[in-house]
Parts: structure tokens; C-alpha cells; sequence
């Protein structure tokens, strides 16, 4: 625990920044490009200015030196679920049926701060996965400066057809819990959307499909009617749809139902990837969690072949970049390690992306797709939340496991 942690946890009132920073690193990665001698000032919780150096006033200013180091907007993790924990640690069904919400929300809190610390100054979360709306007072937590942790894009319980989701394979006879919140046809729909986004969603999930019944095979959930009308009622307040499908049909449906983003992506086609780009659907391919759920079922990497699972996933992931869909960047973590955060951004390298366009994802067009307009570029005006990592990721992806200063709000928190 380093000082400035503690400065914090004992005076929160240090939480409303009120100095003045000059950030001088070798380089700056704006959100879009990179640039040579560039300096940041940064005043209470904005940027002021950002350009070449001798450009930038240093008045007044505590100046931080950055030799050797690359700044850059705050990480956007695009999908998350701080509620979750590692798979090999405690199975997911366990988790839901087992764990005690007091436990999985302090679970949470040290989640939070993991991820902060890793860069990541903001998070999409994804959904509860059973524990209700405990993302509701997590995000309150943190803004109020309670405990730290990165600002949140939340969608409280998320929404799933009757009988489709998990956990699963009980006897039918009795009625297990379930991860997210079952609502079908149109009253209940609407009902539920509204009901969410009161306790206070910023977005609307669905699971457009899912491994359903004794077959155990993915298999498309909602209609498109369905999906429509969910949308219509989320817009309608100013929110978007993200949608869970895997399947190329319920992808379909996502996309023709006027959802935002597709997670994961897994049996996408050329065709479908070609509608996403013509409706203008992000893909958030979630590279790391396959990656991960593959080895706790007993692949090892590195020693053994590819499972086929994964080989399919880089035809698929490649197939999305040569159809030009816009990438998000988001691992879905809580499958794997929170603080790990940077693991999806280096597998995105490693199945095809440049790592400069890996680096537009998790910052320019995370904030464009889900609409951050104050945030994931740095640019006068903008939030000061920013991160500089040692030696320069956008020729070296794996840099950005090399944190060296993370600032949210104009707040130093490393
Ligand atoms: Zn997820």
C-alpha cells in the first residue's frame, strides 16, 4: 500500500483534486496518435492543455517528470463484472447459490481498486450475475470517494428468457435462483427495462442467446421483436442495448434489434460480421475469457495444441477485423483476475490487431461507442484521467502491464 493510498483512505476530502500537475513523458498517446515531446497539464479534475511541450505552460504548476514513459487516457475496460471472481477460485454456479452477497460485494471493493490501479479508470460492467443490484451502491461508493475504484457504466441485473440462462440442471420440480432477471413478451419487457434502469442502470444487457436446456447447446433467446421493443424502451430514456450472443442467430437478432454491441462473438460469419459493420454494431470480443475458461478445463497453454474452441475464435476475430466492424475492447473480467485487465488488449495483438488500433479500442472508441464524450481522449477540456506506463505500448502491447502513474479526476491514486 503506498502513501498516496493512504493519504487518500484517511482524508477523503482529497478526493476533489485541487492541484495543478505538468505531466512531462517521452511521448503521448492522445486516444488516437501518437506524438513526440508532447506535455499535459492538467488543473483540478480537467485537462487544460496537451501538445508539444514548449506550447504547454508549466505556471504554477507541480511538474511530474515521466523519463522513458508513454501518458495516455485512462484504460475503458469494456466488460466487466467487479461482482465475479476467477472460475478456478470458486465455480460460477457456486458463486451465484453460495456466496453471500456481503461477501461478494466486499470481494468487489478490492476489484475495484485492482482494476484503478491496473489503469483502467473506467469499466463497463456487465451485469450482477446474482447478486441483484449491488453494482448500484458500488458505483455510488466509489464516486462518493468511499473506496477507490474506477468510474462505472453499470446494468444492474441484466435481462434473460424464461428458462434459458443459468444455473442450470436442477430438477425441474424446484426453482433454482438465476444469474439475471427473467422477462418475456411485451408488458413484462417493458416493466423490467423500466425497473432497471429506475434502480439505476446506465444501460440495458440481454442474453440474445445461451447454452438452454437438456441439449445444452447455445440457441437464440429473445425475438427480434423482442429485442426491439427492449431497445425502444432503453432509448426512449436515453440508454443503449448490449447483448450477449455467441451464436450467429442471436447476433442476428442483436443486431437487427438495434443493439449497440455484440459480446463475444464466438460463431460469428462473414456475412453477419459484414451486417454489423453496415448497422454499425460494435464487437466486444472477450479474447481473454475463452482464453481462460479453455485452461481451467485443463489446456495447457503453451504446452499443448489450441483447442479447437480457440483456433475457431481467431478465424472468427479475424474474420471481424477484415469486415471492418468496430472493436471494443473488453475482456470479461471477473472470469479471470481483475487487476489483469491488459491481458484481452495483448491477446488482441496476438489474434491480429495493430497494437495502436488495440489502444484506440480501449480508450477513443470504447468512449465513442458507449457514449463517454468527457473521457478516452487526451484533449483540453476532457477528465483528467490518465495513465502512464514504462517504455511505449503502442510499439509493445505488453507495456501497459508496466503502470507507473494512474490519475482519475485530476487525483493521483499512483
Ligand atoms: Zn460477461
Amino acid at each position: 500500500m503506498n502513501k498516496l493510498y493512504l493519504l487518500f483512505i484517511c482524508f477523503p476530502v482529497s478526493l476533489f483534486a485541487q492541484s495543478t500537475y505538468l505531466l512531462k513523458p517521452d511521448r503521448v498517446f492522445d486516444g488516437e496518435s501518437i506524438h513526440e515531446g508532447w506535455a499535459v497539464r492538467v488543473k483540478d479534475d480537467k485537462i487544460e492543455a496537451a501538445g508539444p511541450t514548449s506550447t504547454v505552460s508549466a505556471n504554477g504548476a507541480e511538474v511530474i517528470e515521466l523519463k522513458g514513459q508513454t501518458l495516455m487516457p485512462g484504460l475503458i475496460e469494456g466488460h466487466s463484472h467487479l461482482l465475479l471472481h476467477p472460475y478456478n477460485e470458486t465455480p460460477w454456479d457456486d458463486q451465484v447459490l453460495k456466496e453471500a452477497r456481503s461477501l461478494r460485494v466486499a470481494r468487489a471493493t478490492v476489484h475495484a481498486q485492482k482494476t484503478l490501479m491496473a489503469g483502467f479508470t473506467t469499466v463497463r460492467d456487465l451485469g450482477t450475475e446474482g447478486a441483484d443490484y449491488d453494482d448500484v451502491g458500488l458505483k455510488q461508493a466509489i464516486n462518493k470517494g468511499i473506496i477507490p475504484g474506477p468510474r462505472m457504466i453499470i446494468v444492474t441485473r441484466a435481462l434473460i428468457a424464461t428458462g434459458s440462462y443459468a444455473p442450470k440442471g436442477f430438477s425441474p420440480d424446484i426453482d433454482v435462483p438465476q444469474g439475471a432477471e427473467e422477462a418475456d413478451g411485451h408488458d413484462a419487457l417493458i416493466q423490467a427495462v423500466r425497473r432497471q434502469i429506475g434502480k439505476g442502470a446506465d444501460a440495458i444487457k440481454i442474453y440474445a442467446d445461451y447454452r438452454w436446456g437438456l441439449m445444452a447447446e447455445a440457441r437464440p433467446t429473445y425475438t427480434v421483436e423482442e429485442i426491439k421493443l427492449i431497445v425502444e424502451v432503453a432509448k426512449s430514456s436515453g440508454r443503449g442495448v448490449v447483448a450477449h450472443a455467441s451464436t450467429a442467430e442471436g447476433m442476428r437478432r442483436a443486431i437487427l434489434g438495434g443493439c449497440e454491441t455484440v459480446e463475444h462473438g464466438d460463431a460469428g460469419t462473414p456475412e453477419i460480421f459484414a451486417l454489423m459493420k453496415q448497422h454499425g454494431t460494435a464487437l466486444c470480443p472477450t479474447l481473454a475469457a475463452g482464453d481462460a475458461t479453455s485452461q481451467y478445463r485443463g489446456w495447457k497453454k503453451g504446452q499443448e495444441p489450441e483447442p479447437e474452441r480457440i483456433k475457431q475464435k481467431r478465424v472468427t476475430f479475424k474474420q471481424a477485423i477484415d469486415a471492418d466492424v468496430t472493436m471494443c475492447a473488453g475482456g470479461d473480467v471477473g472470469v479471470f483476475s481483475h487487476g489483469d485487465n491488459a491481458r484481452e488488449l495483448i491477446m488482441m495483438v496476438d489474434y491480429g490487431m495493430k497494437p495502436l488500433a488495440v489502444l484506440r479500442s480501449a480508450t477513443s472508441v470504447n468512449a465513442d461507442v458507449f457514449h463517454l464524450a468527457d473521457r478516452g481522449r487526451v484533449r483540453a477540456g476532457l477528465l483528467a484521467d490518465l495513465v502512464a506506463v514504462e517504455g511505449d505500448p503502442t510499439k509493445t502491447i505488453a507495456d501497459l502491464r508496466r503502470v507507473r502513474v494512474v490519475m482519475k479526476g485530476g487525483v493521483l491514486y499512483k
